[in-house]
């Protein structure tokens, strides 16, 4: 088993270096959290001082960091310069196409390895090890981030060259934002109309309405399988994390002159939704700002 650095231990990181260590690997753990810390060592990870001596003697460093600007300090301030020249480098952090991009070229000129891996699952999955990898880099460089990647993941897929990740994340969550409000003003329509949000349900869950946001996610609670909606929109995935990854594929679809309509207007909800204080609100709770789902809260 392999000696691993990983930097960033917090709702995703703290489950995925946990089971790196499950996998028999010597994890060496940073965080600039105090608690995050703690937790990790009680998982079996060693916590160390620095960003720096965790990157000392791996050979991967994963980062779990909030943002592009995060990664790319971490990068430069302490993992460039103590990771040994076998290592390779997977930040798995959500952060925009040209930080990604960018990383990775510098990885490349002091002769690294470096993929960017984004994940879809949340923190459930982050626990449970069986996150969905979305991997962007050189076959070389995915072939020996993988072995680590799989002690974490249900599926890893090599989408393409460094950025790559990323931009399926992106893709996928402009998918998942519209199909949420989508399926939320639907269910608020139906009620109006006069249905039961079950009878719906039922019929759009086997019809063409049937999405992911729908089908595994439902936005009203006690109809489908159990989701935040459930517990009062509290837990699941933070609607201000969405209005972060909606941000990063408006300035991606910007820099590549593509017409987003649908993404811009569910970003624009999604701002007014965390504007009226719903930031750490799971992002299915906008269902109430369409009159719907209020017996929840
Ligand atoms: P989080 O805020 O819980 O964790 C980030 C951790 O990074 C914190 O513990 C923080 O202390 C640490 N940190 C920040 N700067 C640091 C530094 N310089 N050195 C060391 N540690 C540092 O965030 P999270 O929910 O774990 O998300 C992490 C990344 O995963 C984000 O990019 C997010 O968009 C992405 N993501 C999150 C989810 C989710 O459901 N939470 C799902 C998919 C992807």
């Amino acid at each position: 088993m392999a000696r691993v650095g990983f930097i960033g231990l917090g709702n995703m990181g703290g489950g995925m270096a946990a089971n790196l260590a499950k996998a028999g690997h010597d994890v060496r753990a940073f965080d600039l959290s105090a608690e995050a810390l703690d937790k990790a060592k009680a998982a079996g990870c060693l916590p160390v001082a620095s960003a720096r001596e965790a990157a000392e003697g791996a050979e991967a460093i994963i980062t779990m960091l909030p943002a592009g600007t995060h990664v790319e300090q971490v990068y430069r301030d302490s993992v460039f310069d103590a990771a040994p020249p076998s290592a390779v480098l997977i930040d798995s952090s959500t952060i925009d196409v040209a930080t990604a991009r960018r990383v990775a070229e510098a990885a490349t000129a002091r002769g690294l390895l470096a993929v960017d891996a984004p994940v879809s699952g949340g923190i459930a999955a982050a626990n449970a090890g069986t996150l969905t990898f979305m991997v962007g880099g050189s076959n070389e460089a995915v072939a020996e981030a993988k072995p680590f990647l799989d002690a974490m993941a249900k599926s890893v897929f090599h989408v393409g060259a460094s950025g790559a990740g990323q931009a399926v994340k992106m893709c996928n969550n402009l998918v998942l934002a519209s199909t949420m409000i989508a399926t939320c003003e639907a269910f608020a329509l139906a009620e109006k109309l006069g249905l039961d949000p079950q009878a719906f349900y039922d019929v759009g869950s086997v019809s063409t309405a049937q999405s992911w946001s729908m089908t595994s996610y439902c936005p009203v609670p006690g109809v489908g399988p159990e989701s935040p909606a459930d517990r009062g929109y509290q837990g699941g995935f933070a609607t201000a994390l969405m209005l972060k990854d909606l941000r990063l594929a408006m300035a991606a679809a910007a820099d590549a002159g593509a017409d987003v309509p649908m993404g811009t207007r569910a970003k624009e909800l999604y701002e007014a939704f965390a504007d009226a204080g719903e930031g750490a609100t799971d992002f299915s709770g906008i269902i109430k700002t369409f009159g719907a789902g209020a017996t929840a809260d």
